[in-house]
């Protein structure tokens, strides 16, 4: 099975037809069908590690000023306590939470998942990320997670590579994307194309670009769990591209 980075955007994509949400759909049917998805999206972003283990997990709106209809938005895909055991297994000595209540599915993880699989039939477990670890603890926590690939489960990161709500432009008129943000962007992809992923490990050293490009590491962590369970005959390729208002890379990365 692959692993993949959704690029994810406004959460209004759940509900809209564009050429983002054509692409997801695109994937979703392209892909092997996975018995169940992991998927650690940029906005479970917390102190500690947790996976849901609910068997309903509830639908979150998990933002402010957008369309009524969105809030009303329900994902029903069921939860899979076997897996969240097995994420736990997979990861131990590492203390992992087993979340009944507290979370469920956001918008990082439903916005995509929608049209991936719009039937919502494939269970979907989500792993938060630990906001107090280094993003090398993040890559190591995907290289453990990577035997699921061979568990029939999909491997999934949401979030974004270039991700500046600073510099993004609301308007509704197209507008290019920062020189900063097409420049780390091609760097990003140079490395996961020549396998060299040290870099965006510790992409915190890499300067300005990366500094404007991800300046909270929440959107960016999500990737670094899908790289870190590639394998060395892993082929990557970017099945969905494009930069929204200037400063969101909506670049979706596939390992295998
Ligand atoms: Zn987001």
């Amino acid at each position: 099975m692959p692993a993949i980075f959704f690029g994810h955007g406004n959460p209004m994509n759940a509900l809209l037809n564009n050429r983002y949400t054509e692409a997801w759909r695109a994937l979703g049917t392209s892909l092997p069908r996975p018995r169940a998805i992991l998927m650690i999206s940029a906005h479970w972003y917390v102190p500690g590690t947790a996976v849901t283990a609910m068997a309903r997990p509830r639908t979150i709106h998990d933002f402010g000023g957008f369309p009524a209809e969105l809030y009303r938005y329900d994902y029903p895909a069921p939860g899979d306590r076997a897996l969240a055991g097995r994420v736990r297994e997979l990861l131990a000595p590492l203390d992992v939470a087993l979340d009944e209540r507290e979370w469920g599915l956001d918008h990082g993880t439903w916005s995509v998942l929608c049209h991936a699989y719009p039937d919502a039939d494939v269970p979907v477990v989500q792993l938060s990320i630990d906001e107090t670890q280094a993003p090398r603890v993040h890559y190591e926590l995907g290289r453990r997670l990577a035997p699921l690939r061979d568990e029939g489960v999909l491997l999934a990161g949401s979030g974004n590579l270039v991700h500046n709500l600073h510099t993004f432009a609301w308007g509704a008129h197209p507008v290019e994307p920062f020189d900063w943000a097409v420049r780390f962007e091609a760097q990003a992809r140079r490395c996961l194309e020549s396998g060299d992923q040290e870099p965006l490990v510790d992409y915190e050293s890499l300067g300005r670009d990366a500094l404007l490009s991800a300046p909270t590491p929440d959107h960016y962590l999500p990737l670094l769990y899908v790289i870190g369970a590639r394998r060395p005959d892993d082929v990557v390729s970017f099945p969905v591209e494009g930069v929204d208002g200037g400063s969101i890379s909506m670049l979706s990365v596939r390992v295998g």
